[in-house]
């Protein structure tokens, strides 16, 4: 399977019984459906993150918006993540993966870690 993003070849990485494929030159990340879900919901998941963002300059600007599905070669749909507007990553219409760049994991689970505390707080 090759990168959406960057053509790069993606090797598999697994964490307890969930396996995605992640690429070796940009760090992106590959989900099938349910796996980022199951991901961000486990403890420690974003180890598999590199949290290296690579693209800056090699691969150019990251809003192109013809990144097709590695699976269908459908175009994907630019997708946000509920409470975290600024995590934009893409998503498949057709088998439902989705792709995030390099960070976007750890990112969306520091964040879902901070957006839970602040809604402790504002319910009290
Ligand atoms: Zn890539
Ligand atoms: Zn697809």
């Amino acid at each position: 399977m090759n990168c959406p993003k960057c053509c790069g070849s993606m090797a598999p990485v697994a964490f307890r019984d969930v396996e995605v494929d992640r690429c070796d030159s940009c760090g992106g990340i590959w989900f099938d459906l349910m796996e980022l879900e199951r991901l961000a919901k486990t403890k420690g998941a974003e180890i598999i993150d590199s949290a290296a963002r690579k693209m800056d300059t090699a691969a150019g600007p990251t809003t192109s918006a013809k990144t097709k599905c590695p699976h269908c070669t459908e175009p994907m749909i630019e997708m946000t993540v509920h409470g975290q507007p600024h995590i934009r990553f893409e998503s498949c219409t057709v088998c439902h993966g989705a792709f995030l760049d390099a960070g976007e994991l750890r990112d969306m689970k520091q964040l879902t870690l901070a957006e839970w505390l602040r809604s402790l707080l504002r319910r009290g």
